[in-house]
């Protein structure tokens, strides 16, 4: 598959274990972000009596499986989604590396993956799509775009919609593929941003505080108010980091794309790509999510659905987040069915649709994902 010699099973293995680790780590992700806590402080503890977990018994699968599922100071039971996740990073990972090969690629599938799992579990729980993880994955998603298409240094067979855009399509001038490249980087988080604020500004009415006004209890706002207050922090944070990718990426052109010419080319194509794709796809949900307030009254599809599937067609093209948006729909009914005649609640339970967006994104990948060194070395 590529010049390294090592026996297949070795990289498989290897994968497996790596996702274990990372899904490790996922679970303090998925678990502390909608709490608006630091992934990094304090260690991980017992969710039931606060004593620190030691090391060795913080070993993926492992360890839930030797202490039977329960905290080992107090018995208490730790949730079967603990060892899912990290079991199901490992499953992915191993896909993905059977997918893709060793190659410096599969780190960015790796990364991407752990975005959305990250994403699928925290909606499924919270009904939330957290902007500390969308805003980041979407510059993620965009340098990714770049540096695969560059690297790569292939055309993709497909509908390429920078051709449609006049203007976009002509000879390569660098200091033009500096500049735009530049702007589509830093204006990235700002756009989401922008996003936030406008759809606030025409469907917050529609939103339905009622429930919550019998108990509004002092503390609670003030844990809310923080929670905001770290998120905001955040997401600042963001809009400063995709400053330094834009400089960095206008420093690349301007010092490198003279002598790698048809590279840089390549990158800044991928990268006006999946910005119009994210463009594409986004407006296309929110159209929906509008469609749904103005004739029904009702959030039919959440904002962190609109910004999430924006950072799925950036990595994955926008025509692959068309086919993703087709399985989750599905996915979503037949979760939908089962949960009509499970709970109580009947339709109006509500149905996580960005998990249900998320799985499908995750089986899409394994098998429409474009300029893969399986694809390419063939
Ligand atoms: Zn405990």
């Amino acid at each position: 598959m590529t010049g390294l010699d090592l026996p297949f099973p070795f990289y498989a293995v290897t994968a497996f274990i790596f996702g274990l680790i990372i899904g490790s780590f996922l679970n303090v992700v998925i678990h502390r972000v909608p709490r608006g806590m630091s992934v990094v402080f304090p260690r991980s503890h017992c969710a039931s009596c606060a004593a620190p977990v030691a090391a060795f018994d913080n070993i993926p699968l492992v360890s839930f499986a030797l202490l039977g599922g329960r905290c080992r100071s107090c018995r208490a039971r730790i949730s079967a989604a603990y060892p899912t996740v990290e079991l199901g990073a490992g499953l992915m990972f191993t896909a993905l590396m059977l997918k893709t090969g060793p190659s410096w690629e599969l780190l960015l599938e790796f990364a991407f993956a752990s975005v959305i799992i990250a994403l699928v579990f925290i909606d499924a729980r919270h009904h939330l799509l957290p902007n500390v993880i969308t805003y980041p994955a979407f510059i993620f998603a965009l340098a990714s775009a770049a540096a695969q298409a560059g690297w790569s240094d292939k055309t993709l067979l497909t509908f390429d919609i920078s051709l449609v855009i006049p203007g976009l399509h002509s000879a390569f001038i660098p200091w033009r593929a500096a500049l735009f490249g530049a702007l589509l980087f830093a204006l990235a988080a700002p756009g989401f941003w922008l996003l936030d604020r406008l759809d606030a500004l025409l469907f917050s009415r529609y939103f339905d505080w009622a429930e919550n006004d019998e108990e509004i209890d002092e503390k609670e706002i003030e844990k809310e108010m923080e929670i905001e207050r770290r998120h905001n922090r955040a997401i600042r944070a963001t809009m400063i980091f995709g400053v330094v990718v834009a400089v960095a990426w206008a420093a690349l052109v301007v010092l490198f794309s003279a002598k790698h010419q048809q590279a840089f080319e390549a990158a800044y194509n991928g990268l006006t790509r999946a910005s119009f794709g994210a463009l594409i796809i986004g407006g296309l949900i929110w159209l929906i999510r509008a469609a749904y307030f103005l004739l029904r009254r009702i959030e039919g599809m959440g904002l962190g659905d609109v910004k999430m599937m924006a950072v799925v067609a950036a990595f994955l093209s926008w025509h692959v987040a068309l086919g993703v948006l087709l399985l989750g729909s599905i996915i979503g009914s037949v979760i939908g069915v089962i949960f009509f005649f499970r709970s109580k609640q009947g339709f109006k339970a509500p149905l996580p649709f960005g998990a249900c967006l998320g799985i499908a994104a995750l089986i899409v990948m394994l098998t429409a994902t474009p300029f893969s060194v399986w694809h390419i070395n063939q």
